[in-house]
């Protein structure tokens, strides 16, 4: 049982007076452990604590090469308990253990190490030539206190998107992961205090709206850095926005993989086209659900999804052989299924899935689905739906590919499917999307800006542009 009693404030945990809320397995309903729901006195505290570490502790005195290496020791921290972080998040979010090691655990450490990295090679003051003949001094200064809210499908990850940049800019931050996933988050932060990071530095409140909404309107919080869904950032930046206090946010998605019609069918190229819609049991923002294949190969592309998802080991995702886990919890599959019900009886053909798989019910399985004959147009073609559930859409050219992968509320992300990676790239280059895979069901670079078009959010993570999200710049002309 893994409890956490209270707000994580300055280097402790602090017994508090909220609501306790248990986290349960999606896998099977048992309780793993249990977290307190902050109060507003808890939020209160951490931004507080917050506030003190970033003006007067010795967090504010650091140069940038002592936050690069700072992020470099978490990542080896993170490193270190990677086993049982791993175990925590596979059992918390439902995602199969094996896959949990890399699409968890190790592109956690991947974003740390990259941000050590950016960190000691960004620039956080130039002089320039003033434009009237004298000199300016452009400095780049942290932005202040950050509320990081995260989502529950890749709880330490997200963190770590939202925490290395705002390290590297010198931010203190107070953390709220989902009250769905908060235990991976919270043990995290033995790995904060065996990096030494110095106390208030990285402050945690769980709980569900009411401690995210406490967080938002905070007159000390300077930033509100937000993954989730599209519902819940449009409320959050609105309520920024009342107070001008800025804001990312990171939404969801309905991506496309577009195939083109040189593609080769091999092994690799089916094989990630599955991964890029069923990874974490479909519950990924850049999930490319949307399948769209040109009408002369439909049938085949259909066909060869059919067998490699309808191969797909469903199952405990504490088992290393399981390949597809559950959904987070009832309203999910309900949703899910309802959706996928009402496709059906619109005309849309089930190739595989769409039932809850034999031997499961004590928790909340889908079997993997395709969904084939869509219309782009479709409720299933344009919902985020969060599981494991494609639909394969025909085009006729590749104007109408882009056409189609282009008509969407969202614009996360996208891959390309050819054999010919030039073309492949010329098509990416048609898409109103923040990042594009080629030939790869992969489309995040930690290097690299990160984040949406339209609906998909506002503003980017990863690479230097993600700490350009954390500063402030001041310019002292002469
Ligand atoms: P969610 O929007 O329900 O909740 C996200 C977090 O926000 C939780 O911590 C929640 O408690 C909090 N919250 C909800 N409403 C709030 C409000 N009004 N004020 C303050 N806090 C509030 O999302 P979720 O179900 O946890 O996550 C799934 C969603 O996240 C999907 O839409 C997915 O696409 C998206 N996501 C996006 C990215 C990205 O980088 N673009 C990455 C991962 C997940």
């Amino acid at each position: 049982m893994h409890d956490y009693d209270g707000a994580y404030i300055s280097g402790k945990w602090r017994s508090g007076t909220g609501e306790r809320i248990a986290v349960c397995s999606p896998a099977d309903g048992s309780i793993l452990g249990h977290v307190t729901a902050a109060t507003t006195g808890d939020v209160d505290a951490a931004v507080d604590a917050a506030r003190q570490a970033g003006t007067s502790g010795p967090w504010a005195s650091t140069t940038a090469a002592e936050r690069a290496a700072a992020i470099g020791r978490l990542a080896d921290e993170v490193q270190a308990r990677s086993g049982v972080l791993a175990d925590l998040v596979s059992a918390e979010v439902g995602s199969p253990r094996k896959w949990a090691s890399f699409g968890q655990i190790g592109v956690t450490t991947g974003v740390l190490r990259t941000y050590q990295k950016i960190t000691e090679d960004f620039v956080f003051e130039d002089t320039r030539p003033s434009a009237t003949g004298g000199q300016v001094l452009v400095q780049r200064l942290p932005v202040g206190v950050v509320g990081a809210i995260l989502p529950w499908n890749a709880p330490l990850f997200t963190a770590a998107l939202k925490l290395a940049p705002a390290l590297a800019a010198g931010c203190t931050v107070v953390l709220k992961p989902s009250p769905e996933a908060p235990l991976a988050v919270s043990m995290f932060t033995e790995a904060v205090e065996a990096a030494g990071l110095p106390d208030g530095v990285i402050n945690i409140v769980s709980g569900d709206v009411a401690t995210g909404e406490a967080l938002v309107s905070h007159p000390g919080v300077d930033k509100i850095s937000f993954t989730g869904s599209t519902a819940a950032g449009k409320k959050i930046g609105a309520a920024c926005a009342a107070d001008v206090r800025r804001c990312v946010l990171e939404l969801g998605g309905k991506s496309a993989a577009i195939v083109l019609d040189d593609v080769v069918l091999d092994e690799e190229t089916v094989g990630g086209l599955v991964t890029g819609v069923m990874a974490n049991n479909g519950q990924i923002c850049v999930a490319q659900t949307r399948i769209l294949v040109p009408g002369s190969r439909y049938g085949e592309v259909v066909g060869a999804l059919e067998a490699a998802v309808g191969r797909m080991k469903i199952g405990d995702p504490a088992d290393r052989g399981t390949q597809i886990g559950p959904v987070i919890n009832r309203a999910a599959r309900d949703r899910i299924e309802a959706v996928v019900a009402r496709a059906q009886s619109g005309g849309a053909r089930i190739v595989t899935g769409g039932v809850r798989p034999d031997g499961l019910d004590s928790g909340w399985f889908i079997a993997p689905t395709i969904v084939a004959d869509v219309d782009n147009g479709a409720e299933i073609a344009r919902t985020e739906l969060f599981g494991p559930v494609a639909v394969v859409i025909a085009y006729r050219d590749d104007d109408d590919a882009v056409a189609q992968a282009n008509d969407s509320d969202y614009g996360l992300a996208a891959a390309v499917w050819s054999a010919d990676r030039a073309r492949a790239a010329r098509i990416a280059a048609r898409l109103r999307v923040g990042s594009v895979s080629i030939n790869s069901p992969g489309p995040i670079d930690f290097g690299s800006p990160f984040g949406g078009f339209k609906q998909s959010g506002i503003g980017r993570e990863g690479g230097p542009e993600g700490i350009d999200g954390f500063v402030e710049s001041r310019s002292i002309i002469f």
